[in-house]
């Protein structure tokens, strides 16, 4: 009967489960190597075929105090007992909506102390946009409203942030960019820096780059820049020494807001609380989602600085009430599974977990990898790593991407019981497992990358 039921939802699946960034022909010809996943416990998951894997992607960098926590499904059990829902509309709040905007302010970089929430990564970009305007809106400059974004920067895909995203994958046939949306250089020293050029050299190249469009546009018609701190799915790259300094300086000189986007980084990816105390940024919005409940439940959030929460507030006295909202803005279940899972992410030490197991799984990976005749690049920061896959090292050749590099050596991986993800443009293995994670699945991880490229490669 379980192969029965198996059989059953495989075909209600395919006849009418409408996937997200799925290859739609692949699927219906049932050509993915897509599995129906069943249960999961710390880093592993289980599909129902009983097949377990561990799980080096905590979903979609998401799962960072990995699967299974009882405290949170208390948490969300209790709330959905008590108060399963209120809205947040005109002031009102909840015990664990209240808590948790306290808890975030106590995390976040000094002078950062609101918060709005959303869903998702992308909808919380998207109220930043409208943030960034209302806020150029209210002190009288109307003109200054373009958004840059980077090359390979990841920020969702809605219309203005699968705009503000800088990967073609998310462009192609939507008509996007939008037009406020301008890109500039990506901070991806590997793969866009001159082979003359040293990381301060391409540095000073990036902050050039984005001088330049500032002046060709005019500094008066843009109003903000955003970033990940660490690109993510354009690559997993750390920016090159001095990155983050250099461009603030530019935008400070123009008047032009930092959105710092730590959907991934936000609360330990790197192994610090923030991405941007990693870095060193001081932005004026802060983009959380993901690690904010560990996606035990949908919440995203903007933390918006002191200095634009005046503006706002001076705004709303002058326009009328702030007309932005969504039904499920700050949801007391999401709110409650924010609040165990930041209180988790602290009583078992999980970002300090994560900056020194991902130092080990960084440099292990590196001394694995690095000296194989395909590897271009094995790059990373706490618990986050890549491996760049090229077809000739030393000219610096690319794959072919019909060649299927990576999703090919990923394959060989899950077949192997670890899974990695192959990132969308360019033939990077990418790695970002649960903070919990040990030495030995570290270990783990290492040995079947080896093994996979070596089948796939040589
Ligand atoms: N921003 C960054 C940096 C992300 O990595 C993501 C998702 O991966 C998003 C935004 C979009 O988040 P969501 O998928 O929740 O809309």
């Amino acid at each position: 009967t379980d192969q029965l039921a198996n059989d059953q939802l495989t075909q209600w699946d395919h006849d009418h489960f409408f996937h997200p960034s799925t290859h739609l022909g692949q699927f219906a010809r049932r050509e993915m190597g897509n599995r129906i996943i069943q249960s999961a416990k710390g880093v592993h998951i289980t599909d129902r075929e009983g097949r377990r894997s561990l799980d080096a992607f905590a979903g979609l960098y998401c799962v960072n105090i990995g699967y299974g926590h009882p405290e949170i499904a208390e948490a969300i059990a209790k709330q959905a007992h008590e108060l399963a829902y209120y809205h947040a509309y005109v002031g009102h709040g909840t015990e664990a909506s209240i808590t948790l905007s306290r808890m975030i302010a106590e995390r976040a970089p000094e002078g950062m102390n609101h918060v709005y929430y959303g869903l998702s990564g992308s909808d919380a970009n998207e109220t930043n946009v409208k943030l960034v305007w209302y806020y150029n809106n209210v002190l009288g400059r109307p003109e200054k409203k373009k958004i840059i974004s980077r090359w390979r920067g990841y920020h969702g895909s809605g219309l203005v942030t699968g705009s503000l995203t800088g990967l073609e994958l998310f462009h192609k046939k939507f008509d996007l960019p939008l037009a406020q949306v301008l890109h500039t250089e990506a901070p991806y020293f590997y793969r866009r820096a001159d082979r003359d050029m040293d990381e301060a050299a391409f540095t000073a190249h990036c902050a050039a780059k984005l001088e330049e469009l500032i002046l060709r546009e005019g500094p008066d018609t843009i109003a903000a820049f955003i970033g990940e701190p660490m690109l993510g799915t354009g690559g997993i790259v750390p920016p090159p020494a001095g990155y983050w300094e250099a461009i603030q300086t530019v935008l400070r000189k123009y008047d032009i807001l930092l959105i710092a986007d730590e959907v991934v980084t936000g609360f330990g990816r790197l192994g610090t609380m923030m991405g941007s105390d990693h870095y060193g940024l001081k932005p004026d919005l802060i983009t959380i989602a993901k690690g904010l409940t560990s996606a035990y439940a949908p919440l995203s959030g903007s933390i918006v600085s002191d200095r634009m929460w005046d503006v706002l507030e001076k705004g709303t006295d002058e326009f009328g009430p702030f007309g932005h909202g969504w039904t499920y803005s700050a949801h007391p279940i999401c709110a409650a599974a924010g609040v165990a899972n930041l209180k988790l992410l602290d009583d078992q030490n999980l970002v300090a977990n994560a900056g020194s197991v991902g130092a080990y799984l960084n440099e292990t990976m590196a001394a694995a990898m690095g000296g194989h005749a395909h590897v271009g690049d094995v790059r990373g920061q706490g618990m986050w790593c890549a491996v760049e896959l090229v077809k000739d090292r030393d000219d610096r050749v690319f794959f072919d991407p019909a060649d299927k590099v990576a999703p090919r050596v990923v394959a060989a991986m899950l077949d192997r019981g670890v899974i990695a993800r192959a990132m969308p443009q360019g033939d990077i293995i990418g790695f970002a497992p649960p903070f919990p994670l040990t030495r030995a699945q570290a270990d783990e991880i290492v040995t079947v990358t080896k093994d996979a490229v070596a089948q796939v490669l040589g």
